[in-house]
């Protein structure tokens, strides 16, 4: 991997930023037809396989999609959670049968699917999930609870991470399953975001939904090293998710440092301004470039490498964008909390970063114990 971002990624960032440039959309307005329109050029499945009506890249491509987007003020949350998340354990670890029913569609645009996980009580605990599918003659009975899960409402299917009981053991093994939107006894409740955001996140239940056979993804033994793949893609993604909206941030507050004059010279001219941008731009460009190591990592196979470098990179871009909001908004003086300039909705939006998918404290505990070797607490 060189560390200079080869001619072809250059040549698509432009080609995504001057679409998403031309796709102007206020904040929090409904963005299927700039989905539908970027699945058309070929943005949303780049990283899923040519054979199945993927554009054959991965997940350094799809994640500087979504960061290029992001920097047009145009973000598309589900690209997180649809292509990357469940597109890649669908072609990694699907059937046949599997492939040809999603990864055409979620590469077109005509479908999308969400990503369960989280539950009520477990938290950032995921080895307490009880989300428990149980066997039911050639198919399954799905029952248990899931929290803040994203955009249910417009994805065709949830992929839910659920767990079976292994028959010798009776220890229980996370597995990953389709739930249809309109399964009988799938249930969801919007929860009360204070988010400026189009994508919905809900409380689901699931009440002894019966499954077919083929709901399951992947090996009922192997669901752990399956779940890791699509996490660490959710990471990247995630890490360019927050690049990009703090490089938006950093650029309104720049356009606006540069003309606003209180007194005999622009604010920027001020070190006191100037020097809090200038450290969010390295801050934001750092992030990157680790954020495009662990794409390359996952890309080229190295699961484990890009475990590290994914937790890491999220880490990094989070902070960087939760610091880059802040000093963008306070460069605005009172107009950073107007609706004309429209920064303000982005002190919440940052913060996201920090907590999902998986947190800042929970990374740092990560890099702790695996990456320093000291002993855990917990
Ligand atoms: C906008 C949004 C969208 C989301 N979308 C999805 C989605 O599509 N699908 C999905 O499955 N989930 C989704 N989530 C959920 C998200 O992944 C969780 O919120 C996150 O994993 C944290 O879990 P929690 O909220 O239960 O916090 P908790 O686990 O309760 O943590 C609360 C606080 O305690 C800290 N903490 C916990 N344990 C430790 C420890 N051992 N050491 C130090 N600190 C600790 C955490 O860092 C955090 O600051 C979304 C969340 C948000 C906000």
């Amino acid at each position: 991997m060189s560390v200079i971002e080869p001619e072809e990624h250059k040549a698509l960032r432009e080609a995504v930023a001057s679409f998403a440039r031309n796709h102007p959309r206020a904040p929090g307005t409904d963005n299927r037809q700039f989905w539908q329109d970027a699945a058309k050029l070929g943005y949303i499945g780049v990283n899923l396989p040519e054979a199945y009506g993927g554009g054959g890249g991965g997940i350094a491509e799809l994640s500087l999609v979504l960061e290029e987007m992001g920097a047009a003020g145009n973000p598309l949350l589900m690209m997180i959670v649809s292509p990357a998340i469940c597109g890649t354990v669908i072609s990694r670890f699907g059937t046949e049968a599997q492939k040809r029913q999603w990864l055409p569609a979620l590469a077109d645009g005509s479908r999308l699917m969400a990503f369960g996980i989280t539950e009520p009580d477990a938290g950032s605990n995921s080895h307490r999930i009880t989300t428990t599918a149980r066997r039911d003659g050639a198919g399954w009975l799905l029952t248990g609870r899931k929290v803040f899960v994203s955009g249910v409402d417009i994805a065709d299917a949830t992929l839910v991470v659920g767990r079976t009981a292994d028959a010798r053991t009776g220890r229980l093994k996370p597995c990953l399953f389709i739930v249809p939107r309109d399964a009988e006894g799938f249930r969801r409740r919007p929860i009360d975001m204070e988010l400026n955001s189009v994508e919905k996140q809900f409380e689901l239940s699931f009440d002894d939904v019966r499954l077919p056979a083929d709901a399951l993804v992947g090996d009922e033994d192997a669901g752990l090293l399956q779940l890791f793949a699509g996490l660490n893609p959710e990471r990247v993604m995630t890490a360019a998710f927050a690049i990009g909206m703090g490089r938006y941030a950093l650029a309104r507050a720049v356009e606006y440092a540069r003309e606003r004059t209180v007194w005999s010279a622009p604010i920027g001219s001020h070190q006191a301004i100037a020097h809090p941008l200038a450290r969010a731009h390295i801050d934001l460009e750092l992030a990157r470039l680790m954020t495009q190591k662990a794409a390359h990592l996952y890309d080229t196979g190295d699961d484990t490498g890009a475990g590290e470098a994914a937790n890491m990179a999220k880490y990094a871009a989070a902070e960087a964008c939760a610091k880059t909001v802040d000093q963008a908004v306070h460069t605005l003086g009172g107009n950073g909390l107007t609706r004309e300039f429209g920064l303000a909705p982005l002190i919440t939006a940052a913060r996201v970063s920090r907590i999902a998918p998986v947190s800042r404290e929970m990374i740092l505990n990560y890099v702790s114990h695996q990456t320093l070797g000291l002993p855990k607490s917990y």
